[in-house]
């Protein structure tokens, strides 16, 4: 299987709730939980509940546009339900040489220390 075939991911069982996660924030497009692995003492990953062909951000097109936008103001409800709206980083790891592990689109939002630039 090719790491971006389109798959079903860890991330649909998350959905389902059929492995647990710390859930942050949840609407009827959106679901944001807590990274297992946290490389800040906040890091939450915010996902679209139906992928719709987003394995990852360079897969994206038009029809795309809306569930975009919601995952982006999903991530500031997160930072501003975790305090840390003083400053935050929203990353998107998209393909094999950004080191993205799981294709289904995710953003991480982190914070909650300095958080520098530029990232390595
Ligand atoms: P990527 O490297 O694809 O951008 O990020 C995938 C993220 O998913 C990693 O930070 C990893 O720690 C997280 N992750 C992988 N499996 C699980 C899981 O089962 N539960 C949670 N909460 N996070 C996971």
């Amino acid at each position: 299987v090719n790491a971006d075939s389109g798959a079903p991911t860890i991330f649909d069982k998350i959905i389902n709730k059929e492995i647990p996660s710390s859930i942050v924030y949840e609407d009827g497009k959106v679901l944001a939980f807590r990274d297992i692995n946290p490389q800040a003492p906040v890091h939450v990953l915010v996902i679209p509940k139906f992928r719709d062909g987003l394995t990852d951000l360079g897969k994206a097109d038009g029809r795309h546009e809306e569930i975009l936008g919601q995952l982006l103001h999903a991530a500031k409800i997160v930072a501003e339900k975790e305090g840390i709206l003083d400053g935050f980083r929203v990353v998107i790891n998209s393909g094999p040489s950004a080191c993205q592990s799981v294709y289904h689109l995710h953003l991480h939002v982190l914070g909650g220390r300095q958080m520098n630039w530029p990232p390595g």
